[in-house]
């Protein structure tokens, strides 16, 4: 099965206030040194693997450069990351290769860029086309920027972009959402990915949110309610437009769903590269005697799935670009077939689509499906999930309350152990 590849690019001209990933503002000193970090990670990917007792294949169907913001880099490092890529993989023809832009940052020679490295998809952090909405959490660029940017991006040859937007922004109502959401819609966008503010510690707003703070604009927040509202008038006013909702957070017109995203939802093999990111191989323990795997657990390194039947293996790099630069350990989680059909059916469930309960059972067996059988009857009961046939999947509702259904799939399997 053709990989992912995911590059994680740390660097932020400014810190959004919302923000809880693992990027920040650094010097343009480090760019280089980082660079090159990810390039010799790019060439030890085999030898890596290897040492955790996995293996991939080297065709490659996705490529994604996200962070941060990719497009801070120089060109030429930009240029280096694609050339290092195409050394050690290779690239299928119609290889979906996808670059995250903060608005703003797309010089004529960024445009070149892509066109030179085959860029074909732009994700771009629009978060809200109203100007005080934007400014508020840190945003550094204005509507008209945005609406420059698209049209620069289709003139250059590249219509598959994504918008990515929140609800629940501070100053933010009813009124300012439906002016975003008919602004993305007008641009012709293909995509567009709608993600509810997340108030946890991680964050310098979310934190000003539980400390009951008016820096920010926490005060300007609107509530878990109103948010709600928000993302459901996102749900209805893109699909009137053609923009489907195919997972939780994401909409695209038929044929542009992002190939790189369906890979983490249906537990398909990708490699990632730098601060923060994440892998996922499997197969080495695939039809293997799976007695002596437990549930996913972390090991040390040396510890090899083909020895135990793990079916598969995640492993992330650190969060920390100091721990990083210095060559930190890899955080290893070794996969049991268990921990598997739980990620087949919390992961499966956010696409809306659904979950095919006739392959689950082909994949983990008949017990497997029906140990969840009850758990499955009461959440249609509550109207979180409908039935067709073998197909489950969520209602409106339940993609509001996901986390608590996704909990319940996790304890069960606990329960049955
Ligand atoms: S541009 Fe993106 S990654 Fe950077 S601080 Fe803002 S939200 Fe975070």
């Amino acid at each position: 099965m053709p990989l992912g590849i995911y590059i994680s690019v740390p660097f932020c001209r400014s810190k959004c206030s919302y923000c809880n990933f693992a990027s920040d503002v650094f010097s343009r000193a480090v760019f280089q040194r980082y660079v090159d970090r990810v390039c010799s990670d790019i060439e030890r990917a085999a030898q890596s693997a290897e040492r955790m007792g996995e293996r991939f294949e080297r065709a490659v169907d996705s490529v994604y450069l996200g962070g941060g913001t990719p497009t801070i880099l120089d060109i030429t490092q930009l240029d280096r990351l694609f050339v290092k890529i195409s050394q050690n993989f290779e690239l299928q023809r119609d290889t979906e290769i996808t670059v995250e832009c903060a608005p703003g940052t797309l010089t004529a020679a960024v445009l070149e860029a892509f066109h030179r490295c085959g860029v074909n998809r732009v994700s771009l952090g629009v978060q809200s086309f109203i100007d005080i909405e934007a400014a508020a959490v840190g945003r550094l660029h204005k509507r008209a920027t945005v609406v420059d940017d698209v049209a620069r991006l289709q003139d250059a040859g590249i219509s598959n972009i994504n918008i990515d937007l929140i609800a629940g922004l501070p100053h933010q109502t009813a009124e300012s959402w439906e002016l975003s959401l008919a602004q993305a819609v007008v641009s012709g966008v293909p995509h567009a990915s709608v993600y509810m503010l997340e108030v946890d510690e991680d964050s310098r707003l979310g934190r000003e949110l539980i400390a009951g703070g008016t820096r920010y604009h926490a005060h300007f927040v609107p509530d878990e309610d109103v948010t709600a509202d928000l993302y459901e008038m996102a749900c209805e006013r893109l699909d009137r437009a053609g923009i489907r909702q195919y997972e939780i957070s994401n909409f695209a017109r038929e044929g542009h769903e992002s190939r790189h995203n369906l890979k983490y939802w249906t537990r398909q093999p990708y490699l990632g590269f730098g601060v923060d990111a994440h892998s996922m191989l499997q197969g080495a323990g695939r039809g293997r005697d799976f007695s002596r795997a437990n549930s996913a657990q972390n090991n040390g390194p040396g510890f090899s799935p083909r020895d135990t039947g793990v079916e598969s293996v995640r492993f992330a790099m650190s969060d920390s670009l100091e721990a990083y630069l210095a060559d930190g350990p890899l955080q290893q989680t070794l996969v049991s077939p268990q921990a598997a059909l739980e990620e087949a059916f919390f992961l499966g469930l956010r696409l809306s689509r659904g979950v095919d309960l006739t392959q689950v059972a082909a994949e983990f067996g008949e017990e497997a499906v029906a140990e969840f059988s009850a758990t499955i009857t009461e959440f249609v009961r509550a109207g979180l999930l409908e039935r067709q046939s073998d197909m489950i999947r969520l209602t409106p509702r339940g993609r509001l309350l996901s986390n608590e259904v996704f909990e319940r799939f996790i304890s069960v399997t606990q329960e049955a152990e």
